[in-house]
């Protein structure tokens, strides 16, 4: 992961960095550890393992006649299913904060952020079994 520390950083104040692909955008003063990298890191895995279901769906619908455009909306297949797993869980716990440090992605995220070798021994979509609970 690469950080970019910026002047300024149009994300609300309560949020330290926001990361697109492998680089982390935080403020200048901005203390981003180890133990984030690797946050943001295991994400990164997760997307491209979301971005992959995501192309071979939609080469399918393609196929059968779906716009070819369609293609990007792989991309941000990780952000789909983020944000509905993200209103699931709002439903079943009733709090922002609680619904998204549960959402399976930030489950596995946060359960192996502070191990730096997780992502030498993690298995594929290793997420989908945070998804219980
Ligand atoms: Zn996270």
């Amino acid at each position: 992961m690469k950080v970019k520390r910026l002047k300024y950083l149009p994300i609300p104040s309560s949020m330290k960095m926001i990361t697109f692909f492998w680089i982390i955008f935080t403020r200048q003063n901005a203390n981003v550890t180890m133990v984030d990298e690797n946050h943001e890191e295991i994400h990164l895995f997760q997307k491209l393992e979301m971005a992959a279901i995501g192309l071979g769906v939609t080469a399918i619908l393609c196929a059968l006649g779906l716009s070819p455009w369609w293609l990007f909306v792989s991309l941000i297949t990780w952000h789909v299913w983020y944000g509905i797993e993200w209103l699931f869980r709002l439903v079943q716990y009733r709090d922002f904060h609680t619904a998204y440090r549960n959402i399976a992605f930030e489950r596995e995220a946060f359960s192996n952020d502070d191990n730096v070798s997780y992502l030498k021994t993690r298995n594929r979509f290793a997420w989908i079994k945070y998804l219980r609970g």
